[in-house]
C-alpha cells in the first residue's frame, strides 16, 4: 500500500490521486494466472462516426490512463470491441466477471507495468443511437438501477470512482439541421461535425449527450445567476407534445432558488431540462436532466446530491438517492426509525448500482437524524455544509457518516452500523421499492427518447 500511494504521489502529485484510492480490489489472477488490476484514467477522447445511408456508427476511443500495479488493466465496455491496442501495440480484450457480484469489466490479455499507457478501442456503436425517418438521434441517457448503464453502455470508460477529462467528437454524414445538448462546452466543428468538452470532475455517471434533427422541437433557453452572481445558461427542451416547456421553465426557476437557498450557488456551468412525458420518470447527470414535470424538484436535487457530491460506488449510491427522496416528503422529521435494519450500504465492493431501499427506509433513516439533530439546527444544515466540503468530488458512506459526526459532534456510528451497514437476511436484503422518479424503462422506451 504504501508502494501505491508513494508511486501515485511520484505519478500524478495532484488531490485527483485519490481516485484509485477508491477503487475496488484488483481481481486476483482470474485471467490466466495474471491480477487484473483498476486503473486511474487521465484523459479520454472518444470520436464517433455516425453515417445515415449504412446506419452504422462507429467510435475509436483514446485513453490515457495510470497503472499502478503490474497486471491486466481493467475498464468497461458493454459492446463488442473491434480492434484495441496498448501503447501503440495491438493486444486482445476479454471480459472478467467480478468475484462477489454479478457484473462484469473487460480487461486486456497481455500485462502492463505500473506507469503511464495508452489505450485505443474501436467499436461499432449500437446504443444511444437511433436511425429513423427524420434521420438520425444520438442519446447517451445514464441510470444507476441497471448494471453497466452508465457511459459503458456506449463508451470504453472506467467505475464511477474516477473522474477524468473527457472529450466527444460527433461526426454525421448527413446535413440535416442539428440540435446537440450537452452537460459540456459544444463546439461546432463545422456542417456535420460537433466536439464536447466535459469538465475534468465528471465521471462515467456524469456525462450528457443529446444530439437530433430540428425537427418540432420546442425549447426555451434564459440565463440563471445563482447566488454567488455566476451566470448560468439554462434550458428547457422537449420533443413531446404532451410537454408544456412554459411550466418547466416556471418550475425549473423555482426549485433551484429553493436549491441555491438550502445547499448554495448551483455547482454546474450548464443547467439542461429535457422534459418528457409523466410515465418516464427521470434521470439525473451533472447539470442536466432528462425528467417528467413531477420528478423534475428530485432530479435538479441530484445535481448537489449525486451528480456534485458523487457517489465512489454502488454501496455509496443510497446517500444521494435518500437525501433526494428525504426533500420529496418535504424533510418530515422522525422521533423513531420505520425499519429493523438493512445493507443498503455494505454490498460487494464491485457493485455499482444504488440499493433501491434508499427511496423509503433510507429516506426515514435521514428523517430520523434530523430528529436527532432538532437541537443542533438539523439534518439540512450539514447536508449543505456536507455539499460545500465534497461538490465536484466523491464521497463513500463513511465519509458522510464521518462528516456528519465531526461537524455535529453527535456520534451516529452505531446507527449506521444497524440501518446502513446491517446483515443480509431476506427481509433486511429485500429491494422491492421502484420509485416513480426512476422507474426502470425498457430499451424500446429508452430509444423512444432520443
Ligand atoms: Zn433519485
Amino acid at each position: 500500500m504504501l508502494n501505491k500511494i508513494l508511486l501515485t504521489f511520484l505519478i500524478l502529485g495532484s488531490a485527483h490521486a485519490a481516485d484509485i484510492d477508491s477503487a475496488p480490489p484488483s481481481i486476483g489472477k482470474s485471467v490466466r494466472g495474471k491480477n487484473a488490476v483498476f486503473v486511474d484514467f487521465k484523459k479520454a477522447t472518444y470520436n464517433i462516426t455516425i453515417n445515415k445511408a449504412s446506419k452504422k456508427a462507429y467510435a475509436k476511443s483514446v485513453i490515457e490512463f495510470t497503472s499502478f500495479d503490474t497486471g491486466t488493466p481493467i475498464f468497461d465496455l458493454v459492446s463488442s470491441i473491434v480492434k484495441a491496442k496498448i501503447d501503440g501495440v495491438e493486444v486482445d480484450i476479454q471480459a472478467i466477471k467480478a468475484p462477489t457480484w454479478k457484473t462484469s469489466f473487460k480487461t486486456t490479455k497481455s500485462v502492463i507495468s505500473p506507469g503511464n499507457h495508452t489505450l485505443e478501442i474501436e467499436h461499432n456503436l449500437s446504443n444511444g443511437v437511433k436511425f429513423d425517418y427524420s434521420g438520425v438521434s444520438v442519446g447517451f441517457f445514464m441510470s444507476d438501477l441497471g448494471d453497466r448503464n452508465f457511459l459503458e453502455k456506449y463508451l470504453p470508460t472506467n467505475l464511477e470512482y474516477d473522474h477524468y477529462k473527457m472529450n466527444i467528437v460527433l461526426n454525421f454524414t448527413n446535413t440535416t439541421s442539428r440540435l446537440v445538448q450537452a452537460n459540456g462546452t459544444v463546439k461546432s466543428l463545422g456542417k456535420n461535425s460537433w466536439e464536447i468538452d466535459y469538465p475534468a470532475y465528471f465521471t462515467t455517471s456524469s456525462v450528457y449527450l443529446h444530439s437530433f434533427p430540428d425537427l418540432g422541437i420546442r425549447k426555451l433557453e434564459w440565463v440563471h445567476t445563482a447566488s454567488d452572481g455566476r451566470k448560468i445558461p439554462a434550458t428547457v427542451y422537449t420533443k413531446s407534445s404532451r410537454v408544456r416547456p412554459d411550466n418547466f421553465k416556471r418550475n425549473t426557476i423555482k426549485y433551484l432558488k429553493e436549491l441555491d437557498r438550502d445547499y448554495g450557488p448551483f455547482p454546474h456551468n450548464k443547467i439542461i431540462v429535457y422534459g418528457v412525458g409523466p410515465m418516464n420518470g427521470g434521470m439525473e447527470h451533472c447539470g442536466a436532466t432528462i425528467t417528467s414535470e413531477r420528478a423534475l424538484g428530485h432530479e435538479l436535487t441530484h445535481s448537489y446530491f449525486a451528480r456534485s457530491v458523487m457517489p465512489k460506488n454502488g454501496n455509496s449510491g443510497w446517500v444521494d438517492e435518500a437525501i433526494a427522496s428525504w426533500r420529496d416528503s418535504r424533510y418530515k422529521r422522525l422521533s423513531s426509525t420505520t425499519f429493523a435494519g438493512s445493507n443498503m450500504g455494505k454490498h460487494s465492493p464491485y457493485r455499482r448500482t444504488t440499493d433501491k431501499k434508499a427511496y423509503k427506509q433510507g429516506r426515514d433513516f435521514l428523517a430520523h437524524l434530523d430528529y436527532l439533530l432538532r437541537n443542533k439546527k438539523g439534518l439540512r444544515y450539514y447536508l449543505n455544509e456536507f455539499h460545500q466540503r465534497f461538490q465536484h468530488s466523491s464521497v463513500s458512506t463513511k465519509d458522510f457518516a464521518d462528516f456528519l459526526k465531526f461537524q455535529s459532534g453527535e456520534n451516529f456510528d452505531k446507527l449506521f452500523e444497524k440501518y446502513i451497514w446491517g446483515g443480509t437476511s431476506p427481509i433486511l436484503g429485500l429491494e422491492d421499492f421502484s420509485n416513480p422518479n426512476h422507474p426502470k424503462l425498457s430499451e424500446a422506451q429508452l430509444k423512444a427518447l432520443l
